[in-house]
């Protein structure tokens, strides 16, 4: 397998000079300056066992898909990268890998909704318990750990919807005294913003389908490991190691939800101009979030760039811009679903991170699945995923919407 990062060879550039080489040499053979599509599935062997760069079969190891893992585990200062075909894929594998039937997770009050689904409903069934829980209050973490029965703990931050910030350090201290592995889904920050490993956490999770793509036409998930990330104290891997990045190649390819070749390869195309993007999904975020804090029928809006979200100082201190969402609420479900269904610019549409625009509302959409449990959102809220259009046109488009 070369599956290895190369990040070293790229160690001590700087980001976007990473997101645009680290993994992607020129093809030998070619010269060709993008790593090409490897559309295939099985490779020639030189003799039986005579494999050329580790390749055998796609499913275990693809180079398309190689250049895409060693690019992300350098952006995001991990050792290893893997990359499967959806963010929940990506979640399912490293569950998986890490937890047993009988063992306990802390997970956030306020998460993807999806996220929640499969821990409540797949998870659960297999015998793993959970327990919501603000990750904001590092003494609510503290309580609804249980020591030697806790395996994971699940941050997500900013949250999605309502971009809750959680102390990345403060949690991983908690984490680490209980010998629990902590996973950090970094869709909404990005590693361009936020560096979960550098604070503490063992993994990182990525849907890759937001941010990193960024143009709204490929789906996808990535897990990204910290150098020397054990798994939880007590468990040895299906390898006989106590690594997680061990336990977690095996179990991408045992269960197999790898990343195709050409959406590895599109993936990889976003992720160069990753550090462009965000500079304006920033800049434009901050402007639609102060127009629309000084708007009479907004009631609250939630940006953790703003002064006034309750958690502003640990954004301030853990990420180095506040990112492209926004959620904000006008009092009433029937108000945020017209809000929703009269803007031009802002397509109505779930998902999020791409250059284009998006309005939804959580409560019918992204979190329909949570409906009920302790994840449902507030019904007259609203997000946008902040775009990289002109920012004048989102703020006139708002305004026409609320008027
Ligand atoms: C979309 C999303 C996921 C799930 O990713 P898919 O690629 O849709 O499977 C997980 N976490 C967050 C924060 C998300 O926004």
């Amino acid at each position: 397998m070369t599956t290895d990062a190369t990040s070293h060879d790229w160690a001590g550039t700087g980001f976007s000079t990473r997101a645009i080489h680290a993994g992607q040499d020129p093809d030998a053979a070619t010269g060709a300056v993008v790593p090409p599509i490897h559309q295939v599935s099985t490779f020639k062997q030189d003799g039986v066992g005579g494999l050329r760069g580790g390749y055998e079969y796609s499913r275990s190891a693809n180079p398309t898909r190689t250049a895409l893992e060693e690019a992300l585990a350098a952006v995001e200062g991990g050792s290893r990268a893997y990359t499967f075909a959806s963010g929940l894929a990506a979640e399912d594998t490293l569950l998986r890998a890490v937890l047993r039937p009988g063992d306990h997770m802390v997970v956030p009050d306020d998460a993807y909704g999806g996220t929640y689904r499969l821990i409540a409903r797949v998870l659960g069934p297999w015998g793993v318990e959970h327990t919501p829980v603000d990750l904001s209050d590092l003494d609510a973490v503290a309580a609804a750990v249980e020591h030697g029965r806790t395996k994971v703990v699940w941050v997500e931050t900013p949250t999605n919807p309502l971009l809750g910030v959680a102390d990345v350090a403060g949690v991983a201290a908690i984490a680490r005294a209980a010998g629990a592995v902590l996973v950090v889904d970094n869709t909404f920050a990005t590693p361009y913003l936020q560096q979960p490993l550098a604070l503490g956490a063992d993994v990182v999770v990525h849907s890759t389908t937001k941010y990193v793509g960024g143009h709204s036409d490929v789906v996808g998930g990535a897990l990204v490991v910290g150098d020397g990330a054990q798994l939880p104290v007590g468990l040895e891997g299906p390898t006989g190691t106590t690594s997680l990045a061990d336990a977690v190649a095996f179990h991408q390819n045992a269960s197999g939800a790898v990343a195709g070749p050409f959406d590895a390869w599109l993936t990889l195309r976003g992720l160069k101009t990753l550090a462009v993007r965000m500079d304006r999904h920033c800049q434009n975020a901050a402007a639609v979030a102060d127009y629309l804090a000084g708007h009479s029928a907004v009631t609250q809006v939630l940006y953790p760039g703003r002064a006034d979200h309750p958690h502003h100082e640990v954004a301030a201190r853990q990420m180095s811009g506040f990112g492209g969402m926004v959620a904000f609420r006008v009092g009433s479900r029937e108000k945020a679903l017209e809000v929703c269904e009269r803007t031009r610019v802002f397509t109505l549409a779930e998902s999020l991170g791409g250059v284009e625009s998006l309005i939804e509302h959580p409560g019918m959409m992204t979190h329909a699945s949570v409906a009920g449990s302790a994840l449902e959102v507030p019904d007259d809220l609203v997000r946008l995923s902040v775009g990289i259009e002109d920012v004048a046109d989102l703020v006139a488009d708002l305004g026409q919407a609320l008027a």
